[in-house]
């Protein structure tokens, strides 16, 4: 089995010399040939272009910055879909957008190509240590097959569903990464602002009933069940406590948009006559808006939270 591999930057550097040291032949390419130096130490090869890489390997692994380099790896003269084998498989850990995963999909299926999405999330660390999330969209068989070569590159390889599947989880990670980073800073400046030290305020939160969840554990209880009754913590009294949070930031003079989002959100709640449901509650009004409704039995929250335990 020829592995190829497009694309030896921050991330596939790593990936890349993880594959080889699990034991395959790689052939390895990137625009910036100099990258490729400790690869082909480790035993790797260089393919001249992106034709040859193509021509030879039974599966190809890409991580290039975005949308518009995919596409040109796959489709130039000299590309992917002009160059692979019949039954051979791609699979790009680039973060691109789920639409042009389903745009490019069809085009390589045509000829007995699989093309799966599946980035990853560990950042450089990870790549190196082979600490990484992969999150795969594709055809599960073909993820099945190679699934020894992404528990080379990842300890979390998932199936997650069909094409740009993957992409989507990703992009659901990251949003919710960064909003709640950005949320998180909110709150913190309030504190430091209102007079506490940095690392006291740290040290309490971090005992604190969302300082010991894993922050998205928690989803699996009320927003997952669609489950607000009986409550856990009364929407009444996160009303309170996130009024009297707005009301301190204004005394202390800090912006706190996200938090004022988050109280209009509660106080809506509130009206619509759920204030002694749990707090969570308010999640329901997202998926309103977003025409979604998410009702999941015990069961299958319980069954999908041990699969995640690591
Ligand atoms: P990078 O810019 O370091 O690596 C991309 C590599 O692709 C470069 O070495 C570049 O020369 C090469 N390249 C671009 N066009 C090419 C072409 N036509 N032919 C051959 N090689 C080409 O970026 P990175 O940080 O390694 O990220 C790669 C992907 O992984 C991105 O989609 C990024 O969003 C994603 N990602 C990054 C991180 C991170 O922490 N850096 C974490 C998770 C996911």
């Amino acid at each position: 089995m020829i592995v190829g591999f497009i694309g030896l930057g921050t991330m596939g550097g790593s990936m890349a010399l993880n594959i080889r040291k699990a034991g395959y032949d790689v052939i390895v390419n990137d625009l910036r040939r100099e990258l490729a130096d400790r690869h082909l130490e480790a035993g790797c090869t260089w393919g001249e272009s992106i034709g040859k890489v193509a021509e030879v390997a039974d599966v190809i692994f890409t991580s290039l910055p975005g949308p518009r380099e995919i596409n040109m790896v796959a489709f130039d003269e000299d590309g992917l879909l002009a160059g692979m084998k019949p039954g051979a498989a791609w699979f790009d850990l680039s973060t691109s957008a789920p639409t042009a995963a389903r745009a490019i999909h069809p085009r390589f299926d045509a000829k007995g190509i699989q093309f799966l999405d599946a980035p990853v999330s560990g950042g450089p660390t990870g790549a190196a240590s082979g600490k990484l999330a992969i999150w795969v969209g594709g055809d599960e068989a073909t993820f099945n097959k190679h699934k020894a070569i992404l528990d080379a590159v990842g300890d979390q390889a998932k199936y997650i569903g069909p094409i740009g599947a993957g992409s989507v989880a990703k992009l659901v990670h990251n949003a919710a990464g960064y909003t709640i980073q950005a949320a998180l800073a909110e709150v913190f400046t309030m504190g430091v602002k209102a007079g506490v030290e940095p690392l006291e305020l740290w040290d309490a939160i971090r005992a604190g009933a969302n300082g010991r969840a894993r922050t998205f554990d928690r989803l699996g209880g009320e927003f997952l069940q669609n489950k607000w009754d009986p409550p856990s913590f009364m929407l009444k009294l996160a009303h309170k406590d996130v009024t009297l949070a707005t009301q301190l930031a204004r005394e202390v003079g800090v912006p706190m948009r996200l938090t004022n989002l988050a109280l209009e959100e509660l106080t809506e709640a509130m009206n619509r006559g759920w204030q002694d449901r749990d707090s969570r509650v308010a999640m329901l009004l997202q998926e309103e808006r977003a025409g979604v409704l998410i009702d999941e039995s015990a069961e299958d929250v319980d069954a999908t939270r041990k699969k995640g335990d690591f």
